[in-house]
């Protein structure tokens, strides 16, 4: 077995190696950060607290109408009572009685007001509970589907690492020093192989006799470029 194959092979396990773990590491971040569901529910803390003070503030002025009106009775039964009999105070109970019958209107407008945001403030606290069992549904299922991933992909590393073991120990360790070198030095990718007289992992074009001596060499051949040690079979 040439020098590079060994390599080659190592590579690519330790390849494989590597998007297991990668996949392993994003599988955890979602298990662990459960943001979806987080802000669900904040957002339906959120409309519950807008719905108690909707129906706070329409009870409010409910109460504020209602005094009103009887205020209002009150200086009614004054005026046609027959109790007064003055014209001067008369004419100050009807003004009263007008001036009582404005700020009414004004109150009622704020109570249908009140009622609107109340109305709102429900239909908002409804979709934000909808959203949260969505969300949470979604959640429960992905993560059944996930924590089976988890598992498969477990599995997978156990094996690869044995298979990466055997193919390890058939390497000289001057071979793999240079391999583990260039592997922290090319974000994990130590030897890669060559088409069309190029360097697959950078593109740099090899001359005629560098390629031919990656395919037959028993010495390794790295790329001009970016250094990787080349595979050509
Ligand atoms: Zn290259």
């Amino acid at each position: 077995m040439s020098y590079a194959l060994g390599l080659y092979r190592l590579q690519q396990v330790d390849s494989r190696i590597d998007q297991v773990n990668t996949r392993l590491d994003a599988i955890r971040t979602v298990l662990e950060n459960d943001s979806s569901t987080r802000a669900a529910r904040a957002t339906l803390e959120q409309a519950e607290k807008s719905l108690r003070e909707a129906e706070k503030n329409l009870r409010t002025s409910e109460a504020a109408s209602q005094a009103q009106r009887i205020k209002l009775e009150q200086t009614e039964a004054s005026l046609y009572g027959g109790r007064v009999q003055n014209p001067k105070e008369l004419q100050d109970l009807q003004n009263e009685l007008a001036a009582l019958k404005r700020h009414l209107a004004t109150l009622e407008d704020s109570q249908l007001e009140s009622m609107l945001t109340l109305e709102t403030a429900r239909e908002e606290h409804k979709a934000a509970l909808t959203n949260l069992s969505q969300v949470e549904g979604q959640f429960i299922s992905q993560n059944a589907s996930l924590k089976s991933e988890q598992d498969t992909l477990q599995n997978n590393l156990e094996n690869l690492k044995a298979e990466r073991t055997a193919t390890h120990s058939t390497i000289q360790q001057a071979l793999l020093e240079k391999y583990e070198t260039l592997r922290l030095k090319r974000r994990g990718l130590a030897v890669t192989t060559v088409s069309d007289q190029a360097c697959d992992a950078c593109g740099a074009g090899l001359t005629p006799a560098q390629a031919q001596s990656a395919r037959i060499s028993t010495q390794l051949v790295e790329c001009p470029s970016c250094g990787r040690i080349l595979f050509s079979n």
